[in-house]
């Protein structure tokens, strides 16, 4: 499912626009808009959507571009030029590829064996990755998951266990946070 397609499903547009501005501190200017709900632990704002009756986990900045710039690009990452991980300025954030860092740690010489999207012969994409993670995480069976992405229950248990697809220290880091973060909300089955 698309990320505009999980939007639209989130129910009346208007109105849920209308709810997720009202959790966000539009200042004035060119300074930043500080999501005002809760945060995983490195302070990206985070919240559920109900999607084809699943609770669905979002990021603020995420949705704040959907909301105001239209779809993301698959593969796209939506970043901040303001390095406030917790604003939804429209105007601070900006879209670009996960390869510009990939690429960047490859010139360095820290990744002589390149993984996923990099090798050339992936199916999935890193954002299909991390959805996988996620709805497996969230008590999604492995070969539900295997039915949804066209791949065998034996990559998606792969995935799951990191053999496969292998983020870096920092993304590692990033994904630790979210879910300990998700984990304090409550159960999850
Ligand atoms: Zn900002």
């Amino acid at each position: 499912m698309t990320d505009m397609a999980i939007l639209d499903d989130a129910g009346n547009r208007r109105a849920f626009a209308d709810r997720f501005w009202s959790k966000v501190e539009r200042a004035s200017g060119a300074d930043c808009w500080q999501w005002l709900g809760s945060t995983n632990g490195v302070g990206y704002g985070k919240l559920w959507i109900k999607s084809n009756g699943q609770n669905i986990f979002v990021q603020a900045h995420r949705l704040a571009w959907m909301l105001c710039r239209g779809s993301i690009p698959d593969g796209l990452c939506v970043l901040h030029h303001c390095d406030n991980p917790g604003c939804c300025n429209p105007a601070h954030l900006f879209v670009d590829t996960l390869k510009g860092n990939t690429k960047d740690m490859m010139d360095k010489g820290r990744n002589r064996n390149p993984k996923g999207e990099e090798n050339g012969q992936a199916k999935l994409t890193w954002s299909q990755v991390c959805l996988i993670r996620l709805g497996c995480f969230v008590g999604g069976t492995q070969g539900a998951m295997a039915k949804r992405y066209g791949v065998s229950s034996g990559r998606i248990s792969e995935i799951v266990h990191g053999k496969i697809w292998r983020e870096t220290p920092d993304q590692q880091q990033f994904l630790a946070a979210m879910y300990a973060s998700l984990e304090q909300e409550g159960p999850l089955k």
